[in-house]
C-alpha cells in the first residue's frame, strides 16, 4: 500500500457479539501497545491502542460486545454512542462466522447506522468449517457493499489482511452508503419517508445523525434518540414529536403490534435472504447420508453380521493378498542368503550373518506385505467413521463386562498394536475402566502375532487358514471379555460411567491420509526388524550354535557315507530302478542332515534351555524347541518365527514356507499347532507392552499382575485346546 501524503490518524473500531474473538484480535493488532480505562461514567471496559503501521497512526478502539444497537443496555449504549458521537472512521464488526444468522443482527444495525464505514472479519472460520458451514465471503460482501476478511482471530490469521483492508476502506473516497438497505413493508417505509422528509428539512446541523436512521429509531420509539433529537430540534420539536406519535399509533394498528416489534421481525427476514444467499451447511447433507448408512451399519440386526464380515473380510485379504508379494521378498532373502554364502569363506561370521541375522530377520520380513494391509484395513475403518459404529455395536456387548462400547476402540486398534491401544484406553474417564481396558486390551491380537499364525496355520490348515486365523481373533476378543467380566465382579467393582456415543459422519477416506497412516504404524515393525529382532536373531543364534562340538557330526558324517557306499553298490546291480533308488537315496541323506542338526540345537545352550522349560509346555503339545521360541517371544512376537526357523533348522532359504514344512517333518500335529497359536495369542504381547502397561498404570503391581495372569490364561486355554481336542479324538 502507498504511504498517504497525509499522515493523520485512522480510527478503527471493533464491534461485535460477545466471545467472537474482538479481544483477541484487538490484542493481535496492538499487542502491548494498549490502555485500559472505563467508558465516561460508567464502568465498562474501555480498550484501546494506538500503533503506527502502513504510515499512519491508528486508533484501535475494542468495543464492548453486544447483540444489537438497541439501547437496552449500558454496552449496546456506550457501543452505539461512540460511532455515533465519534464517528470512526472504519468500523469493524467481528462476525462469529460459526454463528452467522445470530451476528449479522448487529452488523445490518451497524450498517443502517450510516455513520462510519463498515467492514466484517469472519472471525471463528476455523469453527465454522469444522461445523461443516460454508459462507460465501465474497457474496456476503457483493450482496452488503462491506468488504469481508476471513480471519481466525485465536491463531492470528488472516488479522494483518483485515487491518489493511480497513487502512484502505478508510482511505477511500467512497462514502459509508450501502445500496441494499433493509426493506420494511410497505407502510413503515411510507411512516419512514415522511418522517424523513421533515427530518431532511428541520434537523439542525448540530445533530447530523443519518435522517432515514433517525427516522427509524423514532418510530421504534427509541429513548436516547428522541430525546436528543428534540433537545436540538428547538422550533421544530413538537412537529416531530406529534408526527412521529401519529405515524407509530397509525402502524400499530395497522399491524396490530408495536412498530419496534415488526421492524425487528422485517430485519430478520431479510438476514434470512442473506443466509440463503451466503450460507451453505455441507454437514447437513452428510449428516443424513450418514444417518442413512447407519440405518443398516448400526442396526439391531444386521448390523453385527456386518461388523463380523468386515473383520473376516479384513483378515481375509491380509492373508490372501499378502502371500503374493511375500513370496517376492522370501525370494529377494534367499538370493541374499546364497549370495553371502558364496561370497565369504565358511567362518563364524558367515554362519552369523546367514543363520543369525538373514534367517531371523528374513524371516519375519517377509511378513511386511500382510501387516501393511492390516494396517490400511484399520487405517480405513477410522478413516471412514466406522470405527466410532464399532464401538457403537460393540456396547451391548461391552456392557456385559461393565464397560461401554467406547473401550471397544483400544481393543479394536490393538489389532494393529498393542502399545498404542492400551494409550488409547486414557479417553476413559473412569480409573477403574481404564485399568480394566488396559488389562483386556493385549488379548487382542496385535499384528506382531500374525505372522505366528501365517506359519502355523498356513502349514497345517492350509485351505482354511484365513478363517481359522479369523477364529482365532474372535478368541481373543471373547477371552478379553470374560476376563473382563470376571475382574468387574472381583477386582474393579464398580458401574460403568454414563456416556454419550458420538459417531461422526461417514467420510469418503482420502487415500493420502489412509497411506500416511498406514506408513506411519508400518513403520514400527520395520524399525524392530533393525532393533529387537535383530538382537534377538542373533542371540538365538549364538544361543544354538554354542557349545561347537564337534565329535556327534562325525558319526552322521559316517552314516551318510555309508548309505552313499549301499547305494552305489545297489544303483550298480540293479540299473532298472535307478530313478527309484536315487529318490530313495537323497531321502535317507535328508533325514540324516536333519537329524544332525536338530542334535546340534539340542545339545547347544538352547536345547539345554530348552530341555528345561520343555516339562512346562509337553501338555500342551509343544516341545522344547517351540517353548523356547515362546520364550524368547516375551521380547517381541515377531521373534517366535525367527527362533523356529533356527531351531528347526529351515535348510533352503527362509522362507515361512520351508519353515511350515520343516515343522510338518518335525512331527507337530494340527492340534499341537492350534495349541500353539492359541498360546500366543493369549501371552504377554512382547516387552515394549509390558513397559507401556507400567507407564499408563503407574502401578508394578498392575504390571506384574497382568503379566502373571495373561501367561496363566495363555497356559491354561492351550492345554484345554490341546488335551480336550485330543480327547475328541483330533491329532
Ligand atoms: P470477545 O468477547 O469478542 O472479546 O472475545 P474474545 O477475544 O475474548 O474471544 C473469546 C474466545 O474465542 C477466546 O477463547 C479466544 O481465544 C477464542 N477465539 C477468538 N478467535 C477465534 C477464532 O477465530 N477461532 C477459534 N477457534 N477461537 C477463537
Ligand atoms: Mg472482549
Amino acid at each position: 500500500m502507498n504511504a498517504h501524503p497525509m499522515n493523520r490518524c485512522i480510527t478503527i473500531a471493533l464491534s461485535g457479539n460477545p466471545n467472537s474473538g474482538k479481544t483477541t484480535i484487538f490484542n493481535n493488532i496492538t499487542g502491548t501497545r494498549q490502555k485500559v480505562g472505563n467508558w465516561p461514567g460508567v464502568t465498562v471496559e474501555k480498550k484501546e491502542g494506538l500503533i503506527h503501521r502502513f504510515g499512519f497512526d491508528l486508533k484501535i478502539i475494542d468495543l464492548p460486545g453486544t447483540y444489537s444497537l438497541t439501547p437496552f443496555s449500558i454496552e449496546e449504549i456506550v457501543a452505539r454512542d461512540y460511532v455515533l458521537e465519534a464517528r470512526p472512521d472504519v468500523v469493524i464488526d467481528i462476525i462469529d462466522a460459526s454463528n452467522l444468522e445470530r451476528s449479522l443482527y448487529l452488523a445490518t444495525q451497524l450498517r443502517e447506522l450510516g455513520r462510519s464505514k463498515v467492514m466484517f472479519a469472519l472471525n471463528m472460520s476455523d469453527v465454522a468449517r469444522a461445523r461443516g458451514f460454508k459462507i460465501d465471503g465474497a457474496k456476503l460482501s457483493e450482496l452488503l457493499d462491506v468488504p469481508v476478511v476471513s480471519t481466525i482471530g485465536n491463531k492470528n490469521e488472516g488479522v494483518e489482511r483485515l487491518l489493511e483492508k480497513a487502512v484502505e476502506l478508510a482511505l477511500s473516497d467512497k462514502p459509508p452508503e450501502f445500496r441494499r438497505k433493509v426493506r420494511y413493508s410497505q407502510d413503515i417505509e411510507t411512516a419512514i419517508a415522511s418522517l424523513d422528509r421533515l427530518l431532511q428539512a428541520c434537523m439542525s446541523p448540530a445533530l447530523d445523525y443519518d435522517t432515514r436512521w433517525t427516522a427509524i429509531k423514532l418510530l421504534e420509539n427509541d429513548p436516547i434518540v428522541r430525546k436528543r433529537l428534540l433537545e436540538q430540534a428547538e422550533e421544530h420539536a413538537e412537529q416531530i414529536a406529534t408526527e412521529t406519535d401519529q405515524l407509530r399509533q397509525v402502524l400499530s394498528q395497522r399491524f396490530n403490534d408495536e412498530p419496534e416489534i415488526v421492524m425487528t421481525d422485517e430485519r430478520y427476514g431479510f438476514i434470512a435472504g442473506i443466509m440463503k444467499e451466503v450460507f451453505t451447511i455441507s454437514s447437513r447433507q452428510r449428516v443424513d447420508i450418514s444417518r442413512n448408512i447407519d440405518l443398516v451399519l448400526t442396526n439391531r440386526f444386521t448390523g453385527f453380521p456386518i461388523f463380523l464380515f468386515f473383520i473376516w473380510a479384513m483378515f481375509q485379504l491380509t492373508f490372501t493378498l499378502g502371500a503374493y508379494p511375500m513370496e517376492w521378498i522370501e525370494a529377494g532373502v534367499t538370493l541374499l542368503s546364497t549370495g553371502v554364502e558364496r561370497l565369504l569363506p565358511p567362518s563364524l561370521l558367515r554362519e552369523m550373518l546367514v543363520d543369525g541375522i538373514l534367517a531371523g530377520v528374513g524371516s519375519v520380513i517377509v511378513f511386511l506385505p500382510n501387516i501393511l494391509i492390516l494396517f490400511f484395513c484399520i487405517a480405513l475403518f477410522e478413516d471412514t467413521g466406522y470405527m466410532a459404529r464399532s464401538a457403537f455395536l460393540m456396547d451391548k456387548i461391552m456392557h456385559l463386562i461393565g464397560l461401554h462400547g467406547k473401550s471397544f476402540i483400544p481393543m479394536l486398534m490393538g489389532f494393529g498394536c498393542n502399545v498404542p491401544a492400551i494409550m488409547a484406553a486414557r479417553t476413559l474417564e473412569s480409573e477403574k475402566d481404564r485399568i480394566l481396558t488396559i488389562l483386556i486390551t493385549p488379548f487382542m491380537s496385535c499384528s506382531a502375532r500374525l505372522p505366528v499364525y501365517i506359519v502355523l496355520a498356513g502349514a497345517f490348515f492350509d485351505a482354511h487358514a484365513g478363517t481359522l486365523i479369523f477364529v482365532i481373533y474372535l478368541l481373543g476378543i471373547a477371552t478379553a471379555i470374560l476376563m473382563g467380566r470376571l475382574f468387574r465382579s472381583t477386582l474393579l467393582r464398580g458401574a460403568d460411567a454414563p456416556f454419550v456415543m458420538e459417531l461422526p459422519p461417514y467420510r469418503v477416506p482420502m487415500l493420502k491420509s489412509l497411506m500416511i497412516h498406514m506408513w506411519e504404524r508400518s513403520k514400527m515393525f520395520l524399525k524392530k526388524m533393525t532393533g529387537v529382532i535383530l538382537v534377538g536373531s542373533v542371540l538365538v543364534w549364538a544361543l544354538s550354535a554354542f557349545p561347537r562340538t564337534v565329535t556327534y557330526s562325525r558319526n552322521y558324517a559316517e552314516a551318510m557315507e555309508q548309505v552313499r557306499v549301499e547305494y552305489a553298490q545297489r544303483l550298480a546291480a540293479d540299473d532298472d530302478a535307478r530313478a527309484a533308488l536315487t529318490a530313495e537315496r537323497d531321502a535317507r541323506l535328508q533325514e540324516l542332515r536333519w537329524s544332525r542338526q536338530s542334535e546340534a540345537a539340542e545339545r547347544s545352550l538352547m536345547g539345554r534351555l530348552g530341555k528345561l522349560v520343555a516339562p512346562v509346555f509337553a501338555p500342551l503339545g509343544i516341545d522344547w524347541r517351540g517353548g523356547v521360541a515362546l520364550l524368547t517371544g516375551f521380547a517381541a512376537k515377531e521373534i517366535v518365527v525367527s527362533t523356529m526357523a533356527v531351531l528347526y533348522a529351515v535348510e533352503d532359504g527362509e522362507s515361512g514356507d520351508a519353515l511350515g514344512r520343516a515343522l510338518v517333518s518335525s512331527g507337530m500335529t494340527p492340534l499341537a499347532a492350534l495349541s500353539m497359536m492359541v498360546f500366543v495369542l493369549l501371552y504377554v504381547p512382547c516387552l515394549a507392552t509390558i513397559a507401556t502397561i507400567r507407564r499408563e498404570t503407574a502401578s508394578l503391581k498392575w504390571t506384574a499382575f497382568s503379566v502373571f495372569y495373561m501367561t496363566g490364561v495363555a497356559w491354561l486355554l492351550a492345554f484345554v485346546v490341546f488335551q480336550g481336542g485330543r480327547l475328541l479324538g483330533f491329532q
